[in-house]
């Protein structure tokens, strides 16, 4: 008998493995640490899960500790392998995922910032110098000064801090300084509004749930500007009173600046720590905060989809704001939904869930409904008494030719902006065009490894695949007929922004896109000038629909509703109907009303009616009549596989016997397909799926279990992609 550990590796494994621990590593080997290990013949970093004595036959060792501290706990190692196991991914690659990025090889690529403190010491300051007089006399005021503040006060102080130390006058030790890249965001002084009627029930129905300690799950369904960041923040304030923390989701942390901004008013100054994980963190910076989380340091956790792995440890409260966004979901590789992986992480720490969004998802508005699985806690106006903004819709097959902006829509953007008030313009097509055509012939340039077109942006002089990122320069003449007639069809936003310049050669305009906010700090700058009402006009894509505050905004216009209507995917009404109400409750924030006007060439679409109407339950009950015999969720569970490689007929023959496979391991799962992906070439490679469905989830789950088998008799070159709860199945 002896130690073993049972380790994760990251590795494409089904299953954990064990070591045995030398006899020098007992003491360092704890659960929740990094390892190295031998794997077949090379060495690979693992996740060190759980330590016993047993046998060590033929077991090989550890051969390195990557960690002096733990970085998670047990309660996380019960919670990842739920996770992992659900959506069949290798426990040791789902660690990785969720690990902070940076930490996948050895500590040392992991940079701590170190700094100074001087202490004073007793004794006679009589030989010196005069900036050593000064150092000595402010560090003696205060006792005890950091390297920075000396530097921000005198130049260059590092020799006389040296002579001073070896006078034996002060002290030095290092500490750790964690890097905190919001300490510059500026904390509002905001007086906390005194809950209305709705939210104070809403508030009150929260914290009793949240005192029976105990896992449960809400839904907060508050129409835009009705006040549900306001609940969250009560909620909050109680769950870390009781010496409980709490995980905020937020879809894309960049986009929602003002959220985290009204947090830290709110919290800062009341010595609550805390932590916001966002995609412009550095590795480092990345790794304090989840070290400082760890270590049980921090009480509210604020991040997107990869922060529902943050090793808290004590979670009384989880909430998910927007929780019906497709970004919850991860599109590559570990395929999860942060939402649902909220949840299952809800029911392991017996913590309150809480799902916040004006738009839920049919699947948990059906359950907050019609179950007692999930508590529905509505806020129904939006608060101060302020009203909805009108909706008119511009039929556009009745409207005279025209650029992308109708004469109507043009009219009011004229009326809107010399009352000195801001526009916000939604086209969710970025660049210039979305083809470059051939007039004469009729070509389109397409991307060489991609089933799709390339995109034309004109100011950068490219033609962009938006999936594989391929770029060219637009050629002179038509690749076919060699004419000279190559013109961009339709409109971007680039392209809009132009069109705009040209109606309202006065105006500032700005756009939000993708292409405008690569650069670091760019969003924000740009929020700071629509706050400022430097901007008149803002164009962007669904960027500019996410919960921004802008008070001055009393108009906002939708281009093209069709757009994401037409999309090839069973919830092209739900996303477009999403996409309007947000977009729609941009506008009249402030004390003045707002007016939303929508452009469509099919204005009788019940998805452009509901939202028009701002009701929401119109849409679900007419929506859930087109998913119900079609078996698709909120009524049936889902599970996309993708088989792809760069033989065409390999991956077609691969499709044809995996579904072969599955249909041979069970009746009560269809088995659709093999038929090509909507994208049927993406970066080269062909695209076959299958999708199994089934009226419930277990023998779904049943049936993947064969998955495992039945790849390996896979040929060469041919992969498996499995998405458990697809959201994008393109
Ligand atoms: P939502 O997230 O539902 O769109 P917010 O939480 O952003 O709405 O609230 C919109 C605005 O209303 C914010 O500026 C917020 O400070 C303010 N607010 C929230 N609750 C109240 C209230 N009870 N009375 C007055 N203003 C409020
Ligand atoms: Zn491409």
């Amino acid at each position: 008998m002896a130690t073993v550990a049972e380790v994760a590796v990251a590795a494409p494994l089904d299953k954990t493995l064990s070591y045995k621990v030398p006899e020098e590593l007992i003491a360092t080997a704890i659960p929740g640490v990094r390892v190295r290990v031998p794997l077949g013949r090379r060495t690979a970093t693992g996740y060190l899960l759980a330590i016993a004595e047993g046998s060590i036959e033929g077991l090989k060792p550890i051969k390195e500790i990557l960690d002096t501290e733990r970085l998670f706990a047990s309660g996380w190692t019960e919670f990842i392998r739920k996770a992992a196991a659900y959506y069949r991914y290798p426990l040791g690659e789902a660690c990785r995922t969720a690990l902070p990025a940076g930490l996948a090889g050895k500590g040392s690529d992991v940079r701590i910032l170190h700094e100074k403190v001087y202490t004073a010491l007793p004794g006679e300051d009589s030989p010196s110098g005069r900036k050593q007089q000064q150092l000595l006399a402010l560090i003696r005021e205060k006792g005890e000064v950091e390297l920075s503040e000396l530097r921000s006060v005198f130049n260059a102080p590092y020799a006389a801090l040296e002579r001073l130390q070896e006078l034996g006058l002060i002290s030095v030790r290092d500490i750790e300084r964690s890097r905190d890249p919001f300490r510059d965001v500026p904390i509002i002084d905001e007086t906390e509004p005194v809950p209305d009627t709705s939210q104070q029930v809403a508030i009150d129905a929260l914290l009793s749930k949240l005192r029976e300690n105990s896992f449960a799950a809400a839904l907060l369904h508050g129409v835009t500007g009705s006040g549900k960041t306001e609940v969250y923040l009560r909620l909050i304030a109680e769950t870390v009173a009781a010496g409980r923390q709490a995980l905020v989701l937020v879809p894309e942390i960049a986009l929602t600046p003002q959220l985290v901004s009204r947090f830290r008013s709110r919290f800062a100054h009341r010595n609550i720590v805390l932590a916001v994980l966002h995609s412009g963190l550095s590795d480092g910076e990345r790794y304090d905060a989840w070290r400082s989380i760890a270590r049980d340091e921090v009480q509210i956790v604020i991040g997107a989809r990869s922060a529902v792995f943050a090793p808290c440890d004590n979670l009384g409260v989880i909430v998910v704001d927007e929780e019906h966004e497709s970004s919850y979901k991860q599109s590559e590789g570990f395929r999860y939904n942060a939402r649902d992986l909220a949840l299952l992480r809800g029911q392991a720490a017996g913590s309150l869930v809480l799902l916040g969004s004006a738009t839920p998802s049919l699947p948990v508005y059906r359950r907050a409904c019609g179950t007692d699985e999930m508590l529905y806690l509505p806020l129904s106006g939006r608060v101060a008494g302020r009203k909805l903004p009108d909706v008119e819709m511009i039929d556009m097959r009745e409207q005279e030719a025209c650029g992308a902006l109708s004469p109507p829509m043009l009219e009011a953007l004229g009326h809107h902006i010399e009352r000195g008030e801001q526009v916000l313009l939604l086209l969710n097509r970025r660049g210039f065009a979305p083809y470059l055509i051939c007039s004469d012939c009729g070509f389109g340039l397409r991307c060489p490894n991609c089933a799709i077109t390339l995109t034309y942006h004109q100011s950068a002089r490219k033609l962009l695949c938006h999936y594989c990122d391929f770029d060219q320069v637009p050629p002179d003449v038509c690749p076919r007929c060699a004419g000279h007639n190559l013109l961009p069809e339709g409109t971007g936003t680039e392209r809009l922004e132009d069109e705009l310049g040209k109606h309202f050669p006065d105006c500032r305009i700005a756009r939000m896109d993708r292409d405008t906010t690569t650069a670091k700090g760019a969003h924000q700058r740009l929020i700071d000038r629509v706050m400022a009402n430097e901007v008149d006009i803002l164009v962007g894509t669904q960027m500019v629909a996410k919960g921004h505050d802008f008070p001055n905004v009393t108009l906002v216009g939708v281009v093209d509703a069709d757009n994401s209507l037409n999309f090839p995917d069973f919830r092209s009404a739900e996303r477009t109907f999403s996409l309007l109400v947000q977009v729609a409750g941009r506008a009249g924030r402030g004390d003045k009303a707002g007016r939303v006007m929508v452009q469509t060439w099919s204005p009788e679409h019940y998805a452009l009616q509901c939202a028009a109407a701002h009701d929401y339950k119109a849409f679900y009950e007419h929506e859930i009549t087109c998913r119900e015999p079609l078996g698709y969720p909120p009524f049936g569970y889902l599970v996309n596989l993708v088989v792809s490689g760069n033989d065409e007929t390999k991956v077609a023959r691969a499709g044809e016997v995996l579904v072969g496979g599955l249909q041979h391991y069970g009746r009560e799962v269809e088995v659709l397909g093999p038929a090509p992906c909507p994208l049927a070439r993406l970066r080269g490679k062909t695209r076959n799926q299958i999708l199994l469905k089934s009226a419930t989830r277990m023998p779904l789950h049943r049936l993947l279990q064969y998955l495992g088998p039945l790849t390996k008799e896979m040929p060469a070159g041919v992969r498996l992609t499995t998405d458990v709860d697809p959201v994008d199945m393109l």
